[in-house]
């Protein structure tokens, strides 16, 4: 398939995860991510409609602290300062609107949950850098699925790196019945499910190999492939300590 603009992306990542061996859509997650951490911080926190989103959602704890580490203190501390003059608007609309009715000492599942609690946990269980994340990178998911078909180099990308983490690879087994018409679900299956196989088997053995190794028995054996074999899988299985964040 040509590259064309919005093919990219994708065609990118694969080729980066590939040298790096990891997942394709956690590199394609953290670039999306980065870029809208720097949107955030940028000229656009000056403009009504970008503040409208962060005012009505602010973020999740991770990118909250992700945007403090970004040291742009005056920009964020605008952007909290209308964040929470819209939690007190809330609050001061939603206290003694529609009260809940109590009919005992316990209310009951059924009851409509109270408008405070409703227009607060909207807020708190919002982000606007995850939403917006999420919405590109479903769309990097489609064109990866409309590419796959007729771009040979994805596949063998897919393989030199090993396949997807387990949670994208979650994320593919739900989105691609829905995607790709039943021959093509099953063509992309076909290809990929070896190669996660095979990432889980060799994460298995490196496994082993690195608890042997604790054995005096094997002290003097090589380590092989094993050295990384726990962070690696934390990364794979886990889904945690990206290599981007330092962590392992
Ligand atoms: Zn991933
Ligand atoms: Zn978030």
């Amino acid at each position: 398939m040509k590259e064309q603009i919005y093919t990219i992306p994708v065609m990118d990542a694969f080729r980066s995860a590939a040298d790096e061996k990891s997942c394709p859509i956690c590199i394609m997650k953290r670039k999306l991510e980065s870029a809208s951490l720097e949107y955030t911080l940028g000229p656009s926190y000056m403009e009504d409609d970008a503040r409208a989103e962060t005012d009505r959602t602010g973020f999740c704890a991770a990118h909250w602290e992700k945007l403090y580490a970004a040291q742009n203190r005056l920009g964020l501390s605008l952007i909290t300062l209308t964040h929470v003059r819209h939690i007190i608007q809330v609050m001061d609309k939603r206290r003694n609107a529609n009260p809940i009715k109590r009919s005992g000492i316990f209310s009951k599942s059924t009851d409509p949950p109270a408008p405070l609690y409703d227009g607060l946990r909207g807020i708190e269980s919002g982000c606007c850098i995850c939403a917006r994340v999420g919405e590109s990178l479903n769309r990097y998911i489609d064109t990866m699925f409309s590419m796959w078909p007729k771009t040979p180099e994805l596949h063998t990308r897919a393989e030199d790196c090993g396949g997807f983490c387990l949670t994208h690879f979650v994320t593919l087994l739900n989105q691609g019945p829905r995607k790709l018409n039943e021959r093509g679900w099953r063509e992309f299956l076909d290809a990929v499910y070896p190669i996660q196989r095979k990432s889980m088997e060799t994460l298995e053995a490196d496994l082993d190999w690195f608890i042997k190794k604790f054995d005096y028995r094997y002290a003097d054996e090589p380590w092989g492939n094993s050295k990384d074999a726990l962070p690696r899988a934390l990364r794979t299985v886990g889904g945690i300590g990206k290599k981007e964040d330092g962590n392992v």
